[in-house]
Protein backbone atom coordinates (compact mmCIF):
# COMPACT_ATOMS: atom_id res chain seq x y z
CA UNK A 1 0.00 0.00 0.00
CA UNK A 2 1.37 3.36 -0.58
CA UNK A 3 -0.03 4.96 2.94
CA UNK A 4 2.66 5.86 5.18
CA UNK A 5 2.11 4.80 8.96
CA UNK A 6 2.46 6.49 11.95
CA UNK A 7 2.59 5.28 15.01
CA UNK A 8 1.73 7.63 18.64
CA UNK A 9 3.19 5.56 20.91
CA UNK A 10 5.69 2.94 20.75
CA UNK A 11 5.04 0.50 23.08
CA UNK A 12 4.27 -3.34 22.69
CA UNK A 13 1.03 -3.31 20.66
CA UNK A 14 2.60 -0.29 18.23
CA UNK A 15 5.87 -2.74 17.93
CA UNK A 16 3.58 -6.06 17.25
CA UNK A 17 1.58 -3.87 13.95
CA UNK A 18 4.83 -2.38 12.93
CA UNK A 19 6.73 -5.70 12.34
CA UNK A 20 3.17 -7.73 11.01
CA UNK A 21 2.77 -4.51 8.52
CA UNK A 22 6.15 -4.91 7.39
CA UNK A 23 6.48 -8.93 7.67
CA UNK A 24 3.27 -8.99 5.66
CA UNK A 25 4.25 -6.77 3.15
CA UNK A 26 1.39 -4.38 3.68
CA UNK A 27 4.04 -1.76 3.45
CA UNK A 28 8.18 -1.16 3.30
CA UNK A 29 9.49 -0.23 6.70
CA UNK A 30 10.22 3.45 5.17
CA UNK A 31 6.57 3.83 5.18
CA UNK A 32 6.72 3.76 9.05
CA UNK A 33 7.26 6.46 11.45
CA UNK A 34 7.02 6.24 15.31
CA UNK A 35 7.49 8.35 18.25
CA UNK A 36 7.40 7.90 21.99
CA UNK A 37 8.19 9.60 24.86
CA UNK A 38 10.89 7.20 25.90
CA UNK A 39 13.92 7.04 24.26
CA UNK A 40 14.37 3.37 24.35
CA UNK A 41 11.02 2.43 22.31
CA UNK A 42 12.34 4.56 19.43
CA UNK A 43 15.34 3.00 19.47
CA UNK A 44 13.34 -0.52 19.45
CA UNK A 45 11.79 0.84 16.37
CA UNK A 46 15.16 2.28 14.39
CA UNK A 47 16.70 -1.44 15.32
CA UNK A 48 13.87 -2.87 12.25
CA UNK A 49 14.73 -0.27 9.98
CA UNK A 50 11.47 2.30 10.79
CA UNK A 51 11.99 5.72 11.19
CA UNK A 52 11.29 7.00 14.61
CA UNK A 53 10.06 10.83 14.69
CA UNK A 54 10.84 13.69 17.48
CA UNK A 55 7.32 14.27 18.16
CA UNK A 56 3.65 13.40 18.00
CA UNK A 57 3.35 16.35 15.77
CA UNK A 58 5.96 15.04 13.00
CA UNK A 59 4.00 11.63 13.18
CA UNK A 60 1.24 13.30 12.30
CA UNK A 61 2.78 15.31 9.34
CA UNK A 62 4.84 12.55 7.98
CA UNK A 63 1.83 9.23 8.06
CA UNK A 64 -1.68 8.75 6.73
CA UNK A 65 -2.83 6.33 9.21
CA UNK A 66 -2.12 7.65 12.34
CA UNK A 67 -2.50 4.81 15.35
CA UNK A 68 -3.14 6.43 18.52
CA UNK A 69 -0.93 3.42 20.81
CA UNK A 70 -0.79 4.95 24.13
CA UNK A 71 -2.22 4.25 27.03
CA UNK A 72 -6.05 5.27 27.84
CA UNK A 73 -5.30 7.89 29.93
CA UNK A 74 -3.10 9.45 27.79
CA UNK A 75 -5.47 9.11 24.39
CA UNK A 76 -7.05 13.00 24.48
CA UNK A 77 -3.72 14.51 25.92
CA UNK A 78 -1.79 13.40 22.36
CA UNK A 79 -5.06 13.90 20.16
CA UNK A 80 -5.54 17.45 21.64
CA UNK A 81 -1.88 18.29 21.25
CA UNK A 82 -1.87 17.07 16.86
CA UNK A 83 -5.42 18.53 16.54
CA UNK A 84 -3.62 21.41 15.04
CA UNK A 85 -2.53 18.93 12.22
CA UNK A 86 -4.93 16.86 11.47
CA UNK A 87 -6.12 17.24 7.54
CA UNK A 88 -8.56 14.86 5.35
CA UNK A 89 -6.27 12.90 4.27
CA UNK A 90 -5.59 11.28 7.63
CA UNK A 91 -7.23 8.53 9.20
CA UNK A 92 -6.72 8.48 13.33
CA UNK A 93 -6.74 4.92 14.67
CA UNK A 94 -7.43 4.35 18.19
CA UNK A 95 -6.61 1.16 20.04
CA UNK A 96 -7.06 2.03 23.50
CA UNK A 97 -9.29 0.54 25.45
CA UNK A 98 -12.67 2.19 26.36
CA UNK A 99 -12.07 5.23 24.88
CA UNK A 100 -15.08 6.07 23.28
CA UNK A 101 -15.61 7.74 19.64
CA UNK A 102 -17.13 10.66 21.41
CA UNK A 103 -14.43 10.92 23.83
CA UNK A 104 -12.23 10.55 20.68
CA UNK A 105 -13.61 13.58 18.42
CA UNK A 106 -13.89 15.70 21.43
CA UNK A 107 -10.41 15.68 21.71
CA UNK A 108 -9.32 15.51 17.75
CA UNK A 109 -12.04 17.61 16.54
CA UNK A 110 -14.70 17.72 14.37
CA UNK A 111 -13.98 16.39 10.56
CA UNK A 112 -11.55 14.06 11.46
CA UNK A 113 -12.14 10.20 10.19
CA UNK A 114 -11.27 8.48 13.57
CA UNK A 115 -11.65 4.58 13.62
CA UNK A 116 -11.36 3.05 17.44
CA UNK A 117 -10.76 -0.92 17.33
CA UNK A 118 -10.56 -3.52 20.01
CA UNK A 119 -7.65 -5.52 19.23
CA UNK A 120 -6.48 -8.62 21.56
CA UNK A 121 -3.68 -9.69 23.46
CA UNK A 122 -2.58 -12.13 20.16
CA UNK A 123 -1.82 -9.80 18.04
CA UNK A 124 1.24 -9.63 19.65
CA UNK A 125 2.00 -13.58 18.39
CA UNK A 126 0.17 -11.81 14.86
CA UNK A 127 -3.26 -13.72 15.80
CA UNK A 128 -6.10 -11.04 16.82
CA UNK A 129 -9.87 -11.35 16.73
CA UNK A 130 -10.79 -7.70 16.55
CA UNK A 131 -13.25 -5.23 16.45
CA UNK A 132 -13.95 -1.57 14.73
CA UNK A 133 -16.40 0.92 14.12
CA UNK A 134 -16.53 3.93 12.57
CA UNK A 135 -16.93 7.78 13.73
CA UNK A 136 -16.20 11.75 12.95
CA UNK A 137 -16.12 11.21 9.02
CA UNK A 138 -14.84 8.19 8.80
CA UNK A 139 -16.26 5.84 5.68
CA UNK A 140 -16.17 3.02 3.77
CA UNK A 141 -12.40 3.99 2.59
CA UNK A 142 -11.11 4.12 6.14
CA UNK A 143 -12.76 1.00 7.42
CA UNK A 144 -11.09 -0.86 4.26
CA UNK A 145 -7.49 0.28 5.02
CA UNK A 146 -7.86 -0.28 8.73
CA UNK A 147 -9.20 -3.85 7.29
CA UNK A 148 -5.54 -4.54 5.26
CA UNK A 149 -3.56 -3.42 8.09
CA UNK A 150 -5.24 -5.53 10.87
CA UNK A 151 -5.23 -8.74 8.57
CA UNK A 152 -1.86 -8.73 8.76
CA UNK A 153 -2.09 -9.78 12.74
CA UNK A 154 -5.29 -11.30 12.48
CA UNK A 155 -8.94 -10.89 11.90
CA UNK A 156 -11.56 -7.40 11.98
CA UNK A 157 -14.67 -7.42 12.11
CA UNK A 158 -16.96 -3.62 11.71
CA UNK A 159 -19.78 -3.52 14.28
CA UNK A 160 -21.69 -0.96 15.71
CA UNK A 161 -20.16 0.79 19.03
CA UNK A 162 -22.52 -0.26 21.13
CA UNK A 163 -21.55 -3.57 20.65
CA UNK A 164 -17.51 -2.80 21.68
CA UNK A 165 -18.54 -3.82 24.96
CA UNK A 166 -19.41 -7.37 23.98
CA UNK A 167 -16.56 -7.43 21.81
CA UNK A 168 -14.45 -6.61 24.86
CA UNK A 169 -16.74 -9.98 26.88
CA UNK A 170 -15.42 -11.96 24.30
CA UNK A 171 -12.53 -11.66 22.66
CA UNK A 172 -11.12 -8.57 24.78
CA UNK A 173 -10.96 -10.95 28.14
CA UNK A 174 -11.11 -14.42 26.20
CA UNK A 175 -7.72 -14.84 26.38
CA UNK A 176 -7.99 -14.97 29.86
CA UNK A 177 -10.76 -17.79 29.33
CA UNK A 178 -9.08 -19.91 27.41
CA UNK A 179 -5.78 -19.80 29.55
CA UNK A 180 -7.36 -20.82 32.04
CA UNK A 181 -8.54 -23.48 30.01
CA UNK A 182 -5.26 -24.28 29.13
CA UNK A 183 -3.99 -24.35 32.42
CA UNK A 184 -6.69 -27.01 33.60
CA UNK A 185 -6.65 -29.37 30.32
CA UNK A 186 -3.06 -29.13 31.49
CA UNK A 187 -3.76 -30.06 35.09
CA UNK A 188 -5.67 -32.85 34.02
CA UNK A 189 -3.27 -34.48 32.28
CA UNK A 190 -0.92 -33.97 35.22
CA UNK A 191 -3.61 -35.65 37.34
CA UNK A 192 -3.92 -38.38 35.13
CA UNK A 193 0.15 -38.97 34.87
CA UNK A 194 1.44 -37.15 32.20
CA UNK A 195 4.15 -34.62 32.49
CA UNK A 196 3.93 -31.09 33.10
CA UNK A 197 5.57 -30.03 30.07
CA UNK A 198 4.19 -32.77 28.26
CA UNK A 199 0.54 -31.84 29.42
CA UNK A 200 0.69 -27.85 28.58
CA UNK A 201 2.07 -28.47 24.99
CA UNK A 202 -0.61 -31.24 24.48
CA UNK A 203 -3.54 -28.72 25.52
CA UNK A 204 -2.56 -25.56 24.31
CA UNK A 205 -2.08 -27.06 21.03
CA UNK A 206 -5.20 -29.18 21.19
CA UNK A 207 -7.13 -25.75 21.34
CA UNK A 208 -5.14 -24.04 18.51
CA UNK A 209 -5.98 -26.98 16.30
CA UNK A 210 -9.88 -27.07 17.50
CA UNK A 211 -9.98 -23.62 16.96
CA UNK A 212 -8.26 -24.00 13.26
CA UNK A 213 -10.93 -26.80 12.39
CA UNK A 214 -13.59 -24.04 13.21
CA UNK A 215 -12.27 -21.53 10.87
CA UNK A 216 -11.07 -23.56 8.29
CA UNK A 217 -14.50 -26.38 8.10
CA UNK A 218 -16.93 -23.38 8.31
CA UNK A 219 -18.66 -26.18 10.22
CA UNK A 220 -20.60 -25.97 13.64
CA UNK A 221 -18.31 -26.78 16.82
CA UNK A 222 -21.35 -28.82 17.95
CA UNK A 223 -21.22 -30.48 14.62
CA UNK A 224 -17.20 -30.71 15.05
CA UNK A 225 -18.35 -32.36 18.86
CA UNK A 226 -20.35 -34.65 17.54
CA UNK A 227 -17.76 -36.21 14.97
CA UNK A 228 -15.58 -37.04 17.98
CA UNK A 229 -18.28 -38.60 20.46
CA UNK A 230 -18.33 -42.30 19.73
CA UNK A 231 -20.95 -44.01 21.80
CA UNK A 232 -20.25 -45.12 25.01
CA UNK A 233 -16.51 -43.75 23.96
CA UNK A 234 -14.08 -42.05 26.09
CA UNK A 235 -15.01 -38.54 24.95
CA UNK A 236 -18.73 -38.66 25.60
CA UNK A 237 -17.36 -39.67 28.89
CA UNK A 238 -15.99 -36.40 29.49
CA UNK A 239 -18.00 -34.02 28.02
CA UNK A 240 -20.64 -35.45 30.83
CA UNK A 241 -18.45 -34.37 33.00
CA UNK A 242 -18.54 -30.76 31.38
CA UNK A 243 -21.81 -30.54 31.51
CA UNK A 244 -22.37 -31.17 34.88
CA UNK A 245 -19.96 -29.19 36.06
CA UNK A 246 -22.12 -25.98 33.74
CA UNK A 247 -19.11 -25.40 32.04
CA UNK A 248 -21.70 -23.53 29.09
CA UNK A 249 -23.41 -21.66 31.23
CA UNK A 250 -20.21 -20.74 33.02
CA UNK A 251 -18.59 -19.37 29.71
CA UNK A 252 -21.60 -17.54 28.97
CA UNK A 253 -21.76 -15.89 32.30
CA UNK A 254 -17.79 -14.92 31.75
CA UNK A 255 -18.39 -13.10 28.76
CA UNK A 256 -21.40 -11.40 29.82
CA UNK A 257 -20.20 -10.23 33.38
CA UNK A 258 -16.88 -8.96 31.33
CA UNK A 259 -19.96 -7.28 29.23
CA UNK A 260 -21.34 -5.44 31.72
CA UNK A 261 -17.69 -4.75 33.63
CA UNK A 262 -16.91 -3.12 30.48
CA UNK A 263 -20.60 -1.11 30.11
CA UNK A 264 -19.75 0.52 33.70
CA UNK A 265 -16.36 1.30 33.15
CA UNK A 266 -16.99 3.03 29.75
P1 LIG B 1 2.58 0.16 26.19
O1 LIG B 1 2.69 0.76 27.55
O2 LIG B 1 3.49 -0.97 25.80
O3 LIG B 1 2.78 1.32 25.09
C1 LIG B 1 2.35 2.65 25.26
C2 LIG B 1 3.53 3.54 24.89
O4 LIG B 1 3.07 4.89 24.84
C3 LIG B 1 4.66 3.51 25.89
O5 LIG B 1 5.87 3.10 25.25
C4 LIG B 1 4.74 4.96 26.41
O6 LIG B 1 6.08 5.38 26.68
C5 LIG B 1 4.14 5.72 25.26
N1 LIG B 1 3.64 7.06 25.60
C6 LIG B 1 3.04 7.47 26.77
N2 LIG B 1 2.70 8.78 26.69
C7 LIG B 1 3.06 9.19 25.45
C8 LIG B 1 2.97 10.45 24.77
N3 LIG B 1 2.43 11.53 25.36
N4 LIG B 1 3.44 10.53 23.50
C9 LIG B 1 4.00 9.44 22.89
N5 LIG B 1 4.12 8.23 23.50
C10 LIG B 1 3.67 8.11 24.75
O7 LIG B 1 1.05 -0.25 25.99
P2 LIG B 1 0.40 -1.30 24.95
O8 LIG B 1 0.18 -2.59 25.64
O9 LIG B 1 1.14 -1.24 23.66
O10 LIG B 1 -1.04 -0.64 24.80
C11 LIG B 1 -1.26 0.46 23.93
C12 LIG B 1 -2.76 0.65 23.76
O11 LIG B 1 -3.30 -0.55 23.21
C13 LIG B 1 -3.48 0.92 25.09
O12 LIG B 1 -4.35 2.02 24.96
C14 LIG B 1 -4.27 -0.36 25.35
O13 LIG B 1 -5.54 -0.08 25.95
C15 LIG B 1 -4.47 -0.90 23.94
N6 LIG B 1 -4.64 -2.35 23.92
C16 LIG B 1 -3.61 -3.16 24.29
C17 LIG B 1 -3.79 -4.54 24.27
C18 LIG B 1 -2.65 -5.46 24.65
O14 LIG B 1 -2.86 -6.66 24.52
N7 LIG B 1 -1.48 -4.98 25.07
C19 LIG B 1 -5.02 -5.09 23.89
C20 LIG B 1 -6.05 -4.22 23.52
C21 LIG B 1 -5.85 -2.85 23.52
Amino acid sequence: MDKRIGFIGAGQMAEALARAFIAQGVCRAEQIFATDVVGERKEVFRSFNTKPVDSNTEVVKSADAIFIAVKPQYVSVVLREVRPHLEDRHTVVSIAAGVTLQSLKDAAGEGVRLVRVMPNTPCLVGETAAAMCLGGKADDSDADLVRRLFEAVGKIYRVDEKLLSAVTGLSGSGPAYVFVMIEALADGGVRAGLPRDIAQQLAAQTVLGSAKMVLETGKHPGALKDMVTSPAGTTIAGVHELEKAGVRAAFINAVYSATQRADELA
